[in-house]
């Protein structure tokens, strides 16, 4: 055994899987047909590695909707609520994934949260008074026994009971140690049920081991692990690390009965090259994460060789492996069309990468006389693109004026409350409607050059005037012009700057059924025209109503493309703030008054370590959206916005970013975050949605009266927003209308209540 991945893509070079589940969703396809889509993509898959003659193949990595929740169902960790649906497993699970509304009854989806350092999410498993741990049957053992049919080398996955326990939800007073000794029993059930059906290694993935580990946390994975491994039998353990290193777990790894260790050596390289080339126990097979799973560059094979042979200093026992899994990058660069062929030189999707692990292997053994060695090294010899002086001009200009709005935000909020005239409880939504069937065949058919841009530009107008009407006819304060002409807001900003560059097919999975197509950062970034002034100015010609400007902030854009490996991200993301600045300034001089700037993803390249959020990210990334809106007028209201709550640990980094407003998701997560904003005196104002946009079902009207007294309950009334958590776009027009219905009314309900009660009684 040689080169192997931890796993792969599984949605399909061409999204099958979405298209097929979606169509599950509409009852236009069965449960079988479903499952024939999953069997055919796996198959397609698998045949795919085999051919790229990996010798041990992953399976268990693909999944309806997500591989924790694939775990968590597996080892019947379903809150009663799902349970009492009395739903076909398959459905239950989808419950689980995006909630429920029918016939059954209605509950809400499980919360889902990021994954580590990625834009991919998963669903947050909940343990209560109720979790009873049993090992069921779902996806894991079919995988396997598949794999197993075609003949293949299959190693079957899962996620581990340590990373299982760490980013669960626990309620009821329940901890992760009521649950240890269940989970060993489980995990010891599946081992002995994998090994029953004929398999030698079985990888599971403890990717929570790459954060800050306390002496508690690695108490609880050693009571896990100790007796697992005792119980193990013939099963081969691989121990899966990814996303960074082990620096405080590799003494516990390292003396446990593991028999592989699966460890990071790209963004983990550094500490984990440290650790194992102080010793390596010689008892454990050493899976070196070498290529890298996340980035979409080319290896430099030389760089990656310098790492392999210090390592061999250590172990003889490596096997070639990914630093990831390679689900965070798109299938292939066979694909594509648009990017010429000597730029479509430089990149490795999953397929490359299969193809750089082959030849890897092969110089190893035979050494760098290898052709696809000099091949490799040719591509490297020159830097791929050359500085633009213009913008490196600008860049070493900056003051720190540049990054510093004046007057101060009390003074601004004060000066805007005076001019703006709202309503107390200002509603607004986050910026984009449902993209109908509509919107988007007018988009594909501009891309085609079927219509000319004048059709194109007149049918999104028609789809804003409709829209501007019906936020008229709903109430709303604050308008938006909905955002037709983008199909992923990133990829939109991205065609309109320079230094960009795109892929047809370059599909990764968010979540679920939920693709993104990242940009990849080409060269230097620069604002060549306006982007949006056109769409907002035109929004604004046809209402009396305020509407909001939607810029993509700096930060997101960077860390939802696929950023450069040749200069930092830093960098990046000052050239992309310029950019923004200028087309904030362009906004405001044509008489927008309020201008929203997205961040959403701020949070995603937080480092895992949380020692190094500052010096290593926050405090280049603040600033970089600082730049975007330093200049604007102080009765310009800036908005940001995030699709997460979880930034209680951050909160003073959100205060400066020295927004006047922001908007995030609050409904379905706890409300410890008002808590900490009532605690921290948070200056900005905020919108903490007041229902999910990430299912389809409608919140009534008391549910979002509930929620903005909770809401009330913590924060001054006039630091309140009432908006939904995130954007529209991804819902059906008839249950947007209805939630939106509801949203207002029950704003107004509580307005009334709030007059009600600042009336003396008589
Ligand atoms: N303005 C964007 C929208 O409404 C924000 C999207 C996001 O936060 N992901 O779609
Ligand atoms: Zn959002």
């Amino acid at each position: 055994m040689t080169k192997t991945i931890i796993g792969y893509p599984r949605i399909g070079a061409h999204r099958e899987l979405k298209f097929a589940t979606q169509k599950y969703f509409k009852q236009a396809i069965t449960a079988a047909d479903l499952q024939a889509t999953g069997a055919t993509l796996r198959r397609t898959n698998w045949a795919t590695l085999q051919a790229a003659g990996l010798d041990q193949i992953p399976t268990g990595d693909f999944s309806f909707f997500d591989t924790t929740l694939d775990t968590a169902f597996l080892l019947n960790i379903v809150p009663a609520r799902y349970q009492a649906l009395g739903l076909a497993p398959l459905d239950e699970y989808f419950a689980l994934a995006r909630g429920y509304q029918g016939p059954a009854g209605d509950v809400k989806a499980l919360s889902m949260k990021k994954w580590f350092n990625t834009n991919y999410h998963y669903l947050q498993p909940e343990f209560d008074q109720d979790t009873t741990i049993t090992v069921g049957d779902w996806q894991l053992f079919d995988q396997f026994q598949e794999a197993k049919a075609q003949g293949l080398n299959a190693r079957p996955s899962l996620v581990g009971p340590y990373t299982l326990l760490r980013l669960s939800r626990f309620l009821d007073g329940r901890t992760p140690r009521d649950f240890t000794v269940a989970l060993v029993a489980a995990y010891t059930t599946i081992l002995a049920k994998l090994v029953a059906l004929g398999a030698e290694w079985i990888q599971i993935d403890e990717p929570a081991l790459v954060f800050d580990q306390s002496d508690a946390d690695l108490a609880l994975f050693h009571d896990l692990y100790a007796p697992l491994l005792a119980a193990k039998g013939d099963a081969k353990i691989l121990l899966q690390t990814y996303f960074g290193d082990v620096r405080d777990s590799y003494a516990t790894l390292t003396t446990l009965a593991f028999d592989g260790l699966g460890l990071d050596f790209v963004e983990g390289r550094t500490e984990n090259l440290r650790l194992v080339t102080a010793g390596f126990p010689s008892d454990k097979v050493l899976f070196a994460g070498l290529i890298n799973g996340k980035n979409i560059w080319r290896s430099n094979y030389q760089t990656v060789l310098d790492t392999y042979y210090a390592l061999r200093k250590a172990t003889e026992l490596i096997i070639l492996s990914t630093s990831t899994s390679l689900l965070h990058v798109p299938y292939t660069t066979a694909n594509e069309t648009q990017i010429a062929p000597s730029e479509l030189a430089h990149l490795a999707f999953a397929e490359q990468k299969l193809t750089e692990l082959a030849e890897l292997d092969e110089i190893r053994a035979h050494g760098t006389a290898s052709p696809a060695f000099a091949a490799n090294q040719q591509l490297f010899a020159t830097p791929r693109v050359a500085a633009d002086p213009v913008i490196a001009a600008k860049i070493a200009a900056l003051t720190p004026a540049d990054y510093k709005r004046e007057p101060a935000r009390s003074l601004r909020l004060r000066e805007q409350a005076d001019t703006l005239g709202l309503p107390v409880l200002p509603t607004t939504t986050i910026g984009s409607f449902p993209q109908t069937a509509a919107v988007r065949k007018n988009r594909a058919q501009l891309r085609k050059g079927a219509i000319t841009e004048a059709a194109y530009t007149e049918f999104n107008h028609a789809e804003t005037r409709r829209w501007l009407r019906l936020q008229e006819e709903l109430g709303l304060d604050v308008l938006v012009h909905g955002e037709f002409e983008r199909n992923d807001m990133v990829e939109y900003f991205g065609e309109n700057l320079a230094g960009f560059r795109f892929t047809e097919n370059g599909w990764v999975q968010s979540y679920g059924t939920r693709g993104v197509k990242p940009p990849i950062i080409w060269g230097d970034v620069a604002r060549t025209r306006p982007i949006t002034v056109a769409e907002t100015v035109y929004a604004q010609s046809q209402t009396d109503k305020p509407v909001k400007g939607m810029l993509t902030g700096p930060v997101t854009i960077l860390n939802w493309s696929f950023p450069r490996a040749d200069v930092s991200p830093k960098l990046s993301t000052e050239q992309i703030a310029l950019a923004l600045a200028e087309e904030t300034l362009d906004l405001e001089a044509h008489g927008i008054r309020y201008i929203q700037i997205d961040e959403p993803a701020l949070r995603e390249n937080l480092p895992l370590r949380q020692k190094d959020w500052y010096t290593a990210y926050l405090d280049w990334a603040v600033p970089a959206f600082r730049l975007v809106s330093a200049q604007v007028q102080p009765t310009t209201q800036i908005h940001t916005h995030m699709c997460y709550s979880e930034f209680a640990d951050i909160i003073d980094a959100i205060d400066a970013l020295d927004a006047d407003v922001i908007s995030f998701e609050a409904a379905r997560a706890d409300l410890t975050l008002l808590d900490v904003l009532q605690e921290t005196h948070f200056e900005t104002h905020v919108g903490p949605g007041v229902y999910d946009i990430h299912s389809p079902r409608v919140p009534s009207v008391d549910e979002i009266v509930g929620i903005i007294h909770q809401i009330l309950d913590r924060l001054p009334v006039e630091n309140v927003w009432i908006n939904p958590d995130c954007g529209l776009k991804t819902r059906e027009e008839p249950e947007t209308l209805a939630s939106l219905r509801n949203l207002v009314a029950a704003t107004q309900q509580v307005r009334k209540e709030l007059v009600h009660e600042s009336q003396p009684a008589l």
